[in-house]
């Protein structure tokens, strides 16, 4: 039997369809959210980041500010726009798209942005928010997946969940999350011995690797719910942590690379920057 594919396309576009209707409303309450988007230099995968981010905001009505810096920009002058942003009403949200050039230190720049801007979730702050369980802006990608673990009904209580990678972008928030969600939650990495006994038990497996089709039919339980969350560009076009074609005829819902997370990434990010835009007028 072949698996669910979870339809990240659909559900995405689902959630931004929810986020332009409170744009609506949020509009005729006098608020009008807004997101700066800096980009530093020209890494040409970050340019396409970018450029989906603007055409997000736009389709949900949410005013995008964008700044373009040359890469020769300095650490001090990058601190000083994101100070700017800080203090700029228009500016709900403040995304630093990663990776920067070399003479910029990116934890600088991100303990830089004030906390209730932090719409990447990536500020220490946010970070322990979000380990206490009282998180208002969670980190765009392990959101997107509890999404469409939910939006597709996967049971997530008592569920074994395997993690495969430990990051702070992926990894080890989404474990936060799952654990939330009251899965019983294994992190895996590198160093982890026996991995693919590890991952047979998982009723969850989350593969966020960066290796391509590291994730193989003998490795999964029959009907397990397989999240594919890594991005590898080869000759080919693009490809995910998991071997789709074979993984799909034992998993019981699987996402497909592309179509599955990606989508999500952008619509979380929407969800926050209307979030963050509601908690700062509560507190002006
Ligand atoms: P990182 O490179 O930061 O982390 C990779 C993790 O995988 C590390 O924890 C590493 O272990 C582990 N790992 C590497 N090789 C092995 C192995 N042989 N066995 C077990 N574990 C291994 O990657 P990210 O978390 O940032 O991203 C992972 C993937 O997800 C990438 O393909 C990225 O492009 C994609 N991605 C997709 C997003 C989306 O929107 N869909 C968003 C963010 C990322 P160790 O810590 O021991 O080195």
């Amino acid at each position: 039997m072949s698996a669910t594919v979870i339809d990240g396309k659909k559900v995405s576009g689902e959630i931004r369809a929810e986020v332009a209707n409170e744009v609506k409303e949020l509009k005729k309450q006098g608020i009008n959210p807004g997101l700066a988007v800096v980009i530093v230099g020209e890494n040409s995968a970050s340019q396409v980041y970018v450029r989906n981010k603007e055409k997000g905001c736009l389709e949900a009505g949410i005013k995008s500010i964008k700044y373009e810096l040359p890469s020769e920009t300095t650490e001090a002058e990058l601190l000083a726009l994101v100070e700017k942003l800080n203090n700029d009403p228009r500016a709900n949200g403040i995304l630093v798209q990663l990776p920067l050039p070399k003479q910029i230190n990116e934890e600088k720049i991100l303990l830089a942005i004030k906390p209730e801007k932090d719409v990447d979730c990536f500020h220490p702050f946010n970070v322990g928010r979000l380990m206490g369980g009282g998180a208002k802006l969670k980190p765009c990608t392990p959101s997107g997946i509890i999404e469409l673990l939910k939006h597709y009904d996967v049971p997530l209580e008592g569920q074994n969940a395997v993690i495969i990678g430990r990051s702070n972008i992926v990894g080890k928030p989404v474990a936060m999350l799952l654990m939330q969600e009251n899965a019983t939650v294994e992190i895996c990495h590198s160093r982890t011995r026996d991995l693919a006994e590890h991952i047979k038990r998982a009723d969850i497996i989350i593969a966020a690797v960066g290796r391509p089709k590291f994730v193989t039919k003998d490795m999964v339980k029959p009907g397990a719910a397989v999240i594919d969350v890594g991005i590898n560009r080869l000759e080919t076009g693009l490809c995910g942590d998991v071997d789709f074609d074979e993984v799909k005829d034992v998993a019981g819902a699987i996402t497909p690379v592309p179509g599955g997370v990606g989508p999500m990434t952008i619509a979380m990010l929407l969800r926050n920057t209307i979030t963050a835009a509601k908690e700062q007028k509560k507190e002006a």
